[in-house]
Parts: C-alpha cells; structure tokens; sequence
C-alpha cells in the first residue's frame, strides 16, 4: 500500500525526535543533578592535568606559592571555616554549638571587627579553635597598591597580636580575589594563604538555614574545606550541618590539623614553611642535636610590623 510509506517513515522520523529529546532532558537532568552534588568544578572534572594532579596529590598543596587548596583526600575528615567576624551577634552561637559538638574550626577574621570585640577573639581561642587573617578592613587585595596591600594584611596581625600576643599564619584573602603579586606578598610575610572547596553561599542574607544546609553537605568529599561566615544565618544552619557531618562519617578539623594530615611531601613543605615563621602549632624548628634552630625568617617574622616604605617605591 503505497500511502502507506510516507506514513510509516513520518512516525519513524516522529520516534527520533521523541528518543532525541527524552536523551536531551534525561542529560540535562542528569547535568543539574550533577552540579548541586558535585564536589569538583566543571573546570577540574574536564581537566585531564586535574586528575594527573590529584593522582599525585599536588592538587592539594602548592608549595610555590604556599597555597593550601584541599585536604588530605583520603582521610574522612573536613575543615569548617567562618570568615568576616567576629560577630556578636552570631559567633557566641557559633561557639556553643562547636563546644557542644566537641569539635573546633577556622575563624578568618577581620582587623576592624576584632578591635572592636577583642574578648570574642580571646573566647574564640580560648575554646580550641584557631583564628586566621582576613585582613584589617576586608577590602580585595588585588586593587591595593603594594603598600596598602601590605598594611591591609599586616594591621590585622597587629590587632590581633595586642589582643592575643601571638602572630597570625593563615591568610584567606577577602572573596578568594588573590592574584600572583597577593601570593607572593602573603608568601614574604609568613602566611599560607587558604582557599575553600565548598562554598554555603550563607553570605547572600536571604537564604534559609536549610539551603546553607543543603548547599554545604551536599558538595563534600574527604578533605574539603568549608567556607562558612560568622553570620546568624550560618549559626542557625550550624547544628543541622554538623549533625549531617557526623552522620556522613566525617571527622571536624582545624586548617591547621588538615595541614598536619596532609600526605607526605606537601605535608612536609607546609609544616617547614610555617615552623621558618615560628607558628607555634608546628614548634619552632629543631636541628638533628635537639637545639632550638631560630631561622632567619623566624626574625622577619618578629619584625612583621616594621615595613620598609623602600620596597614599595
Ligand atoms: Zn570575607
């Protein structure tokens, strides 16, 4: 029957498309799906030289530039960071509910904000946790001139010295916005700078405590490092977040212990390059005698506050 044909080939045509577009929609679900859970970037996930990296675990450390990316990714552990406090309205919360949990995390604070509340930098430490650079007034770093770049990063040690007498070793620069001239400056005054794997977005302040829930534990992998902020949102999200950590088998640590985690050879690079400032979690560094070495950049860091207007000009 020849009216047939044309029939049968429309509907052959019509299963095509309709095969097409199912495989079209099932990918695109598939895509989005991916890209709430996914704990590596599209950018990584398409990188053959990623993968060769994170093989040979020089994904997690680079060593040039003293910047720690990632933990250890075999150990089940993550680092819980807050930036931008402290925060009276948020941080004692924030506190309670570390100390009710046994664990510690990573406050990246700022200058201006620990002036003002020097008792929350002294509770925040005396609890166990450990306290970070964020600079003195969270401005980013890259638009700075070389001398203003330097105060911004130096006034928030100072602040924090007068209130604590000890000198600050990590350094997360405001929005990650860093550029080679920030890392090498970072690198000459001592600091490993700290980037984070996981991003809660609780700093857009419309956003419920389940989405920064959601958002946080749903992108994790061994040795992720949290970016959270000393907000009330956060501190409200706080137990939920730390309950899913600890039902996913995850174990809490400061930068500082991720750093004491880390395999082998970045291990040893970090740990050497902090114990040269005289970071008193590492030691200072000890000949094969057993005397105390004082490096010579133990005594920079000493002389921290002490700038040379020169190396500027
Ligand atoms: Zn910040």
């Amino acid at each position: 029957m020849p009216s047939n044909v044309p029939n049968r080939h429309t509907n052959q045509l019509l299963l095509r498309w309709l095969i097409g577009g199912v495989l079209l929609v099932a990918g695109l679900i598939g895509a989005l799906w991916y890209n709430e859970h996914r704990a590596i970037s599209w950018k990584d996930t398409l990188d053959p030289f990623y993968w060769w990296r994170r093989w040979h675990n020089e994904d997690l450390y680079l060593p040039q530039q003293d910047l720690l990316l990632h933990g250890n990714h075999q150990l089940p552990e993550v680092a819980l960071t807050f930036d931008d406090g402290p925060h009276p309205q948020s941080l004692p919360s924030i506190l309670a509910t570390l100390q009710r949990f046994h664990v510690h995390a990573t406050f990246f604070d700022v200058g201006e904000n620990m002036a003002v509340y020097p008792n929350l930098v002294r509770e925040t430490l005396a609890q166990g946790n450990e306290i970070g650079n964020h600079t003195s007034t969270h401005l980013r770093l890259p638009r700075l001139s070389p001398l203003e770049l330097h105060h911004e990063i130096n006034d928030a040690d100072i602040t924090f010295y007068r209130i604590t007498g000890q000198h600050l070793y990590l350094l997360r620069p405001p929005g990650m916005d860093y550029n080679d001239r920030v890392l090498a400056e970072a690198k000459q005054m001592g600091y490993i700078v700290v980037g984070y794997t996981v991003g809660a977005k609780d700093f857009v302040t419309d956003e419920s405590a389940s989405f920064i829930v959601h958002r946080t534990l749903d992108r994790l992998e061994n040795g992720s490092i949290l970016l959270l902020h000393d907000y009330p949102d956060t501190a409200r999200a706080l137990p939920s977040i730390l309950e899913g950590l600890a039902k996913r088998g995850y174990h809490v640590v400061t930068i500082s212990e991720m750093i004491a985690h880390l395999p082998l050879k970045p291990r040893l690079a970090a740990v050497q390059f902090l114990r040269q400032q005289g970071d008193p979690y590492f030691g200072p560094m000890v000949a094969s005698c057993g005397t105390n070495l004082v490096s010579p950049s133990v005594v920079k860091v000493r002389m921290k506050k002490e700038y040379k207007l020169s190396q500027s000009n």
